[in-house]
Formats: structure tokens, sequence, C-alpha cells
């Protein structure tokens, strides 16, 4: 690809280091004619690929980029940043929607079934068949990419699963509510995914007050992100057995301090921000599609709504 100016399209990387080895084979594989480099004179590139943990704060000097790709879906790091001014997307890709869902899924079933209590441990213990799918009602919050992803695969297996979104907008196959029904969805929800954003709107949405919501047994699994739990109110909550349990990926500060107390709460199971992962076979050529549009002035993918924040 040329930039019109009969110069290869020249693309600086910044990441964390380890990143640089795992994405530039793929990304070099999925658009050969561009020149990707993790240095260089600021003004000389004509896009960024972003992740967090790399070496660029300050996005004036990129004057001629015409596009930030982030290669994380989440982009709470980098959209208020005040020198971004370059158009800015984020992730949305295949891997990521599967892993998510798999994710989602897999700790469903885990509550659903009920896995701990029926696990083998010495005790023979059938005094409690669970219910089918049929009959647990899920609720997912958050109806984007993700979301969707999860509410469908979910759904699949038989879940009844009710969506919450700002707008309320329509989702196959999913009853979605607008977010000012929040209170009614926790109150029915038996299985609560949390897949929002990081905004000003959603920190602590899930407080004490609508945490005391949740119906008697409720599993909580949040790997949107940690902001949207205020931890001390999961805490106390749990102590009182209600929610009965929470899956947790995302946290406030990663990785999860060695000392807190999710680490030894009975009712916590911690995993280390692995829901899902942007994985350079699949994103790459997200990747590519996008750098080409940027070069030849059509409409940008994933575009970030900087006022909304997502
Ligand atoms: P999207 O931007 O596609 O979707 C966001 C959804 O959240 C939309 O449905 C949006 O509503 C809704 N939303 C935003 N703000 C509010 C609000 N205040 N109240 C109610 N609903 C709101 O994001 P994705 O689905 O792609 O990703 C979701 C999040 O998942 C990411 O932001 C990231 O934090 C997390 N993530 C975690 C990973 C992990 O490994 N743990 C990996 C990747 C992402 P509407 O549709 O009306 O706009």
């Amino acid at each position: 690809m040329s930039t019109g100016r009969g110069e290869a399209m020249k693309v600086r990387f910044s990441a964390s280091p380890a990143a640089w080895g795992e994405w530039a084979p793929a990304l070099r594989a999925a658009l050969p004619e561009m020149r990707l480099e993790q240095e260089g004179p600021p003004d000389s590139f004509d896009a960024i690929i972003y992740a967090p943990g790399g070496d660029i704060d300050d996005f004036a000097p990129y004057a001629k980029a015409r596009l930030v790709q982030s290669l994380w879906a989440g982009v709470e790091r980098i959209v208020t940043n005040r020198t971004l001014t370059q158009p800015l997307a984020r992730m949305v890709d295949p891997g990521l929607r599967q892993g998510m869902a798999e994710y989602c899924t897999g700790w469903a079933l885990r509550a659903h079934l009920a896995m701990d209590r029926h696990a083998q441990d010495g005790v023979w213990r059938n005094d409690q068949v669970p219910p089918l799918a049929s009959d647990r009602p899920v609720a997912v919050l958050g109806m984007g990419e993700l979301g969707r992803a999860a509410a469908g695969m979910l759904g699949g297996i038989g879940f009844p699963v009710t969506g919450v979104s700002a707008s309320g907008r329509a989702v196959p196959g999913v009853d979605v509510r607008p977010i000012d029904q929040l209170d009614q969805v926790l109150g029915r929800a038996q299985i609560l995914i949390c897949l929002l954003p990081d905004t000003p709107q959603t920190g602590n949405l899930l407080d004490a007050r609508r945490l005391a919501l949740l119906p008697q047994g409720t599993w909580i699994i949040n790997p949107g992100r940690g902001t949207l739990i205020d931890d001390q109110a999961l805490l106390q909550a749990l102590d009182r057995g209600r929610p009965a349990h929470a899956v947790l990926d995302v946290f406030r500060t990663e990785p999860l301090p060695a000392e807190h107390a999710f680490w030894h709460h009975p009712a916590v199971t911690v995993t280390p921000h692995i829901a899902a992962a942007t994985r350079p076979a699949t994103a790459a050529p997200v990747v590519a599609e996008n750098l080409r549009r940027a070069m030849a002035g059509r409409p940008l993918l994933h575009l970030v709504d900087r006022a909304k924040g997502y």
C-alpha cells in the first residue's frame, strides 16, 4: 500500500515490550506493504497501533497519523488523553467475541450446575437437582460486541437472557432493557454477567443498594472492568451470602495485590484478566483492514465515541 506520495505506509507500534515479538509478525503478514516500526520521528508516521504499556503518552507530535488503532477492546486508559485528537478505533474481533462468550458460558455453567457442590468431595449429596438452563434467568449488563456474544452462547444453551444497555437497543433473541430498568433486571437475575465499559457513568454501578436487590443464590461474573462494582460493598454482601459467589476477572488494580481480600474470600473466584485476549491471528486482519481504510480515506471501523468514552 502506498500513501499516495509514492512511499510505503509507516506505522508506529506502541505497546508493552513483550507485545512486539508476538504482534509484529502477524501484523506484517496481514499488511506486507506496511513499514511497522517501534521508533522514529513522530511526524513520519501515518498511523499508530496502541496498547497499554507502550511508550506514547503524548499523541500531539503524531500530527500526520490518520488512525490510532487500539489492540484492546477497553479504551478507558487512552480515551481521556487530551493530546489524542486523531480518530481512535478499539479492538473488535472474532477471537475476542468467542473467547468472552466461552469464558462467560464456562463460569455460568459452574454456577448453574452447582459444580462446586456436586464435584466429588467424599459425601453422597444427591438431595438437590439443578434446574434446567431454561429455569435459570441470566442478566448480561452491556449489549455491545462482547455482551451480545455471551448472550448468544448462553441463549443457545437455553438460558433466558435479559440484556441491559444504555440505549436498550433491540438484539435478536435477547430481552434488552435500557439502563433505567436495571433494578428490575437485577431483582430476577440468578447469574449476573457484567460486560460494561469503564466510563464515568458505569463506576460503582453495582453498589450496596443494587447488590441487595439480587435474589438469594445469585452468582456475579465480572469480566468487564473492576470499577463497575464497589469492592467493599461486594465483600460485605458476599459475607452475608447474597450474592452467593463472585467470579472476578478484572480489578481496580491489576495484577490484584497479594493482600487484597478477593484472593482469600471463600465466595470469590479470581481469574487474572484472561477472559478474552486479543489474539494476533484473528486481530491482525482487523487492524490491517482499518489501516487500509485510513490510508484510502474510507470510513473507519470500530471508532470510539469520545464523548461516551467507549
Ligand atoms: P461495546 O462498546 O461494544 O459495548 C458496550 C456496551 O455497554 C453497549 O451495549 C453499551 O450500550 C453499554 N453501556 C455503556 N455505558 C453504559 C451505561 N452507562 N449503562 C448501561 N449500558 C452501558 O464493548 P464490548 O462489548 O466490546 O466490550 C465491553 C467491555 O469488556 C470492554 O469495555 C472492556 O472493559 C471489557 N473487556 C474485558 C476483557 C477481559 O479479558 N476481561 C477483554 C475485552 C474487553 P449501548 O449499546 O446502548 O451503547
